[in-house]
């Protein structure tokens, strides 16, 4: 049983209550959470407030740095069990959990070695006046996290906080919460004082809920779905409290004829069924000109028709859904696809011998006449994927901008002023070129327009978005 992280100690729920932890796998309960209540959500806000006028707030930066780089040097030395924690907990082939702790710890290391890098400013002002221009600490920032990646969204959002001095609490979601527990675990045994990084587990409408709104909270970074993330956004409101939004997406990919049909099949094969489609990222929807539309499907077919479904330990290409909500929400667009007479083009596979109990479905690609289907504009968060012909640069834009998300998106061309064209005309966060990946590397900013969300993560940018600017005017005549 996993306990919560408040104030350096690993304590219950204050009402003793837990949640159970189901494995996506077999549908059985293998562990339990604390299920943690707003007392408790006080407690670490209370915590992370005392740790930041405490031992906290006194570490110079350069020692914050290397807090982190320890920190990211733990996670690796026990990359084995992190990795079991977090492919059990949620599902994922144990490549793919590895590879995902294995970036935990470049956020770490990345953020660790920025945290001594932000600089402020002189401004020339009036004669006799010295002005600085200083970053500080936002304070006490609260991270409200989602399922799908909990060891990479916890880097990706806590480490920046950490770095530029904040006093730091999560929210997990309840689906997955066992690998930031550990590495909380890991942090206070590398010299991370207590209150500077607390973790409640618990459920969204109560621990999420009371931590949204707690008036002790100075920063709110929300990655979640779009109607939770409004409703966040909304209680941060109340405190005039600043807030992130990482949200859902629809990203499209756009294949002109003139592009490496094998190179593209491949890249959007893996770019849909990598996390069984539950990637905010996911490239769901291939916009294909005309001309090549036959070559690019024989080649899709190639790649996709292999995509097999596993337990994390068979290490196949995805692994079963989170839980059984995702499970019913997935099946229900696979009908929805066929009551809109959508036509399945291509199949992956569930492997032989998983357990009856899981939530695996079969990769799916289907095809659709033109761009009109709920397959084409809401998020299925599942391995399914719908192509649809266009026919000229301009149509291709304008579908590919055709829905309210803006996150990711990319472009498969050999034109170098197309490429550049076309990505500049895409509404969203990041677009790729003759690539595609799950947001890119830890180095590159990024985040959503329209409803995918707002504000910055990732890169460099990330620590200004965790800090404030002070402007201190000196007059010395
Ligand atoms: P979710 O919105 O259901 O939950 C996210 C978190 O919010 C969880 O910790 C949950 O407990 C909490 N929560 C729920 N109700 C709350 C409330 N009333 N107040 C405060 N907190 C509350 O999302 P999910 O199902 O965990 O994740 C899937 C979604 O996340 C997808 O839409 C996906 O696209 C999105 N996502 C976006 C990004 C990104 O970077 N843009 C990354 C990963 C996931």
């Amino acid at each position: 049983m996993s306990k919560m992280i408040i104030d350096g100690q690993r304590v219950d729920s204050s009402d003793g209550l837990v949640i159970d932890v189901i494995c996506p796998s077999d549908g059985q309960v293998f562990t339990t959470i604390p299920r943690g209540t707003a007392t408790d959500v006080d407690r670490a806000v209370n915590a992370a407030r005392a740790s930041l006028s405490g031992a906290w707030g006194k570490v110079p930066a350069f020692e914050r740095g290397r807090l982190l780089m320890k920190l990211s040097q733990a996670v690796l030395d026990h990359l084995d069990e992190l990795t079991d924690l977090e492919a059990r907990d949620t599902g994922k082939p144990m490549a793919f959990a590895r590879n995902d702790i294995t970036v935990l710890a470049r956020y770490f290391e990345f953020y660790g070695g920025g945290a001594d890098k932000v600089h402020g400013q002189t401004i020339p002002f009036l004669n006799d006046y010295a002005v600085q221009v200083v970053r500080e600490p936002l304070g006490v920032t609260a991270h409200i996290l989602p399922w799908n990646y909990p060891a990479q969204m916890l880097g990706r959002s806590v480490a920046p906080a950490l770095a530029m001095g904040n006093a730091v609490v999560v929210k997990p979601a309840e689906d997955a919460c066992l690998s930031i527990i550990r590495v909380a675990e890991l942090a206070l045994e590398v010299g991370l004082p207590a209150g500077a990084l607390n973790i409640v587990t618990g459920l969204g409408e109560e621990a999420g809920a009371a931590l949204s709104t707690h008036p002790g909270i100075n920063f709110i970074s929300f990655t979640g779905s779009n109607e939770v993330g409004i409703h966040v956004q909304q209680a941060a409101a109340v405190n005039a409290v600043k807030c992130t939004l990482e949200l859902g997406g629809k990203s499209a990919h756009v294949v002109f004829d003139d592009a490496n049909m094998e190179r593209a099949a491949v890249a959007i094969s893996k770019g849909i069924v990598a996390n069984t489609g539950q990637t905010c990222t996911a490239g769901s929807r291939v916009l294909v000109q005309r001309g090549c539309y036959d070559r690019f499907m024989k080649a899709l077919e190639k790649e996709f028709s292999k995509k097999t479904a596993g337990t994390p330990e068979m290490d196949l290409d995805c692994g079963p859904l989170i839980n059984e909500a995702q499970f019913k929400r997935v099946n229900r667009y696979i009908d929805l696809g066929a009551q809109e007479g959508l036509k399945v083009e291509i199949e992956g596979r569930v492997a032989e011998g998983v357990p009856p109990g899981g939530y695996f479905v079969r990769p799916m690609v289907f095809s659709a006449p033109r761009h009109e289907s709920r397959l084409l504009t809401e998020e299925i968060f599942g391995p399914i994927l719908v192509t649809v012909p266009f026919d000229t640069e301009a149509e291709a834009i304008e579908l590919a901008n055709a829905t309210s998300y803006g996150l990711m998106a990319a472009v498969w061309s050999e034109n170098g002023s197309r490429q550049t064209r076309v990505a500049r005309g895409m509404q969203a966060g990041q677009v790729y070129i003759n690539s595609f990946g799950a947001g890119g590397g830890v180095e590159l900013p990024f985040g959503g327009v329209k409803h995918s969300g707002h504000g910055r993560e990732k890169g460099f940018i990330a620590l200004e978005e965790m800090s404030t600017v002070k402007t201190i005017i000196q007059y010395y005549g």
